[in-house]
């Protein structure tokens, strides 16, 4: 017999249509040869299955990517696809909210193409982030599809070895799987629709339960990604099936139950604006996430409304971690002025500041300033581990509030037990859905607008299954 081969790769970002700041090939970090085979465990080497690693382009989310580097990338992915000759699977490591001006569905296009190149007979499986969104296009040329099923993201790599696995079994076993998917009309932020609690708590429980049913094999719902004012930016259910049938049954269930829990969809922690949350935090440690300019979401990083705050307020024993920005971080270098805020184009006080001391580390400054720390960082990122505070000795007992550009709170932040309040701040990810402009995004989609009519249409990238 044979040996069978596949190859492994893809590109994942979530870009908002709402931010200034394009992305092209600096933002992206590529996981090739055999530290993409090293990604996870994979499990095609037990099954004497050859694997060809391509690449796996990553990248913080930011704005749209740059038209000609989408293109590129795309390019280059076929072309090394090519190469390989004859392949019994390929695995696409996607996330599902790229944005590319001009083209209505990037993923579409990317995975329509591989699908072009490897031919009918290949089992394509993929692996998606839950604030992905999906199309027809993308669903008849898959024939496998799992997505994360926390937010925070914490099952990453189980992810990914669920869709491995579904290729891997289809490849020996000899079969094809189906996948199945509904459009639900329901469009809210990560923050509002975390797995950790309820609402989305029992809903995604409940995919496990229908995993274990005759003829499915992963069932997902996919929350979508708000800050898409796209045609295609929706939640969805997605199953996995042996039985377009059967995994049409169970993809109205999810659909259903999301949609009917549609009023319960709210912020798990308190929220309000930036002179409310400062006012709030009076007691010990406490901490206020940024959201509007939330990095991780797609915000730009550098806006300064909050730093602008406290200083008017003359509040102390602040951290900042951090605020982007590399015009300020090589300012600082040669000299103890700096501006900061308002340089990426995404809005937000820009300030003239001087520092009292500094310190660089990491690619970062850690800059004192009228009693409170800001940590500059030269890219944009995230803070969202406890390791990245050691890493900067900063010590964030020795502080009364610590302001993160962050939505919820990633897993590490949470488990330091802190009393914490979501500032709706403005930004390219602004949590104050009602202000979002809506020039693309279908009609209806609730919040934006409230309706009762809904019945779930499960298609399988062609044709209606379940009418
Ligand atoms: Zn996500």
């Amino acid at each position: 017999m044979a040996i069978k081969k596949i190859a492994v790769g893809g590109i994942s970002t979530e870009c908002s249509t709402y931010s200034p700041l394009y992305q092209n090939e600096s933002d992206f970090e590529s996981l090739q040869g055999q530290d993409l085979l090293d990604l996870i465990n994979f499990p095609f080497d037990d099954y004497g299955i050859e694997t060809y690693p391509i690449f796996f382009n990553k990248s913080v989310p930011g704005g749209p990517i740059e038209r000609q580097y989408f293109a590129q990338i795309k390019d280059q992915f076929i072309s090394e696809i090519n190469a390989l000759g004859k392949l019994d699977g390929i695995l696409l490591l996607m996330h599902g909210a790229i944005y590319v001006e001009g083209i209505e569905d990037p993923e579409g296009e990317w995975i329509g193409a591989v699908r072009d190149i490897v031919g009918e007979d290949c089992i394509i499986s993929i692996s998606y982030d839950l604030h992905g969104q999906m199309t027809d296009k993308i669903i008849k040329n898959i024939d496998a599809f799992a997505a994360f099923k926390t937010a925070p993201h914490i099952d990453v790599k189980e992810t990914y070895q669920r869709s491995a696995l579904m290729l891997t079994q289809s490849i020996i076993e000899n079969y094809r799987p189906y996948v199945v998917w509904s459009r639900i009309p329901i469009l809210v932020s990560g923050e509002m629709s975390s797995t950790f609690v309820e609402p989305c708590k029992s809903i995604y429980q409940e995919l496990d339960q229908y995993n274990q049913q005759n003829h499915i094999l992963d069932c997902n719902l996919l929350v979508g990604y708000v800050w898409a004012d796209t045609k295609r930016a929706t939640a969805s259910s997605v199953v996995t099936c042996t039985n377009p049938n059967s995994g049409s049954k169970v993809c109205e269930k999810i659909a259903k139950s999301y949609w009917n829990n549609r009023h319960n969809l709210k912020f798990d922690i308190t929220y309000g604006n930036i002179e409310d949350a400062l006012d709030w935090a009076k007691g010990d440690f406490s901490i206020i996430a940024d959201s509007g300019d939330n990095p991780t979401a797609g915000g730009v990083g550098d806006r300064a409304d909050i730093l602008k705050a406290v200083l008017n307020k003359k509040l102390k024993n602040v951290l900042f971690a951090g605020i982007a920005s590399k015009s300020a971080y090589d300012s600082i270098k040669v000299s103890n002025t700096f501006t900061i805020g308002g340089t990426f184009g995404g809005g937000g006080p820009s300030l003239k500041l001087k520092a009292d001391s500094v310190y660089f580390k990491n690619k970062c400054a850690v800059v004192n300033i009228s009693g409170s720390v800001i940590i500059i960082s030269k890219l944009r990122r995230p803070f969202h581990y406890l390791q990245d505070f050691i890493d900067l000795n900063v010590n964030l007992k020795n502080y009364k509030i610590l302001v993160v550009k962050s939505g919820y709170l990633s897993p590490e932040l949470q488990s330091l037990s802190a009393p914490s309040y979501m500032a709706l701040t403005n930004g390219s990810v602004n949590q104050d859905l009602i202000k979002l402009i809506n020039n693309n995004r279908m009609k209806k989609i609730f919040p934006f607008q409230d309706f009762k009519d809904y019945t779930p249409k499960v298609s399988d990238g062609e044709n209606l299954v379940n009418q």
